[in-house]
């Protein structure tokens, strides 16, 4: 059966049941007082009459609280509190979402939902906030192999190309970590390549004990052999080596497959993404890629994962002005 014909696609009380199911395994959660499995469900409330519904809206999945006797649903306390869109609308999305391997823009989830352009952009980056991952343990632990390489994305804002210049100065910046062990990857917009701007963020995500593989840069020489980490070795890119002879361990193939999948799809899908959202479209491609089919996760279970993220996290920042 095709995922898009399952009932909590298209039915709003079984939307909320699917969401239940996955962020309360124990029993309905009380926002307001964190009371757990000590709540009712109130069937058949109604909003207020109005001009458009005379009889007033069915209100699904509502709770009471035996505790503290207030009233609440999933939605309470998580990306989807402040949104009036139906939930069985987010669960379409989501599952465009970690299902499309380069992404799907904004544009097309707007003809697909049916709901404005202005919505579908405000509910894909409260989406790829659910889909960030702050907890990863630091990559390399027990001395495993760790790929560390920067791409260039886009225009970096208020800097023109200077003529004949050369490299990506001009460009956004994102390093990206790939840990071979747990076959995951960590993006992280950074402002410009210098050791002092990259080091302290290696040092903050890569355990000392790692094995650490680059390229030639000069900003990664110095940093093996007990002096940042453990050990470090890179491949000479300039000279069009990407295996070192002889020790097949040494390479940065690994980032470099990733990074052709971030490219393919922030050029082909998100053409014009500014620099304040690029740390979203970053999170959003290391979560296809770290909860990937490779990685033994089917799309019902990325989505699940993803839900689980929209119960602990919520945008801080303000409705954007479109
Ligand atoms: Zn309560």
């Amino acid at each position: 059966m095709s995922v898009l014909s399952a009932p909590y696609m298209h039915d709003e009380a079984a939307a909320f049941a699917h969401v239940e199911s996955i962020l309360w395994a124990d029993g309905p959660v009380c926002p307001h007082c964190g009371v757990i499995d000590s709540a009712y469900p109130l069937v058949g409330v109604r909003t207020k009459p109005s001009k458009k519904n005379p009889e007033g809206k069915e209100r699904h999945g509502l709770w009471k609280c035996r505790e503290c006797r207030k009233q609440f649903t999933v939605r309470k306390g998580t990306i989807f509190e402040e949104s009036h869109l139906p939930l069985h609308l987010w669960l379409q999305a989501i599952h465009l979402m970690v299902s499309s391997k380069k992404g799907i823009s904004s544009h097309q989830l707007h003809r697909v939902l049916g709901i404005t352009y202005k919505s579908t952009w405000f509910l894909t980056h409260r989406i790829r906030e659910c889909m960030r991952d702050g907890a990863l343990a630091p990559f390399g632990s027990n001395g495993g192999a760790v790929e560390v390489d920067e791409t260039f994305i886009g225009k970096e804002p208020g800097v023109t190309k200077a003529k004949n210049a050369r490299g990506g100065s001009h460009k956004m910046k994102v390093l990206t970590l790939v840990d071979r062990d747990t076959k995951r990857a960590k993006s992280i917009v950074v402002d410009d390549l210098k050791k002092s701007t990259l080091i302290p963020i290696l040092q903050e995500n890569i355990a000392k004990e790692a094995f650490v593989l680059t390229d030639e840069a000069r900003q990664y020489q110095g940093i093996g052999a007990g002096r940042v980490f453990d050990a470090h070795d890179w491949v000479n890119h300039s000279a069009d080596e990407y295996v070192r002879p002889g020790h097949p361990e040494v390479h940065t193939n690994t980032v470099e497959g990733f990074y052709s999948i971030f490219k393919r799809g922030m050029k082909g899908v998100y053409q014009h993404c500014g620099k304040q959202h690029l740390h979203r479209y970053a999170a959003e491609f290391d979560f296809r890629y770290n909860n990937r089919v490779a990685n033994g996760i089917e799309d019902a279970e990325r989505g699940a994962i993803a839900l689980r993220g929209a119960a602990s996290k919520r945008l801080t920042y303000a409705r954007p002005n479109l």
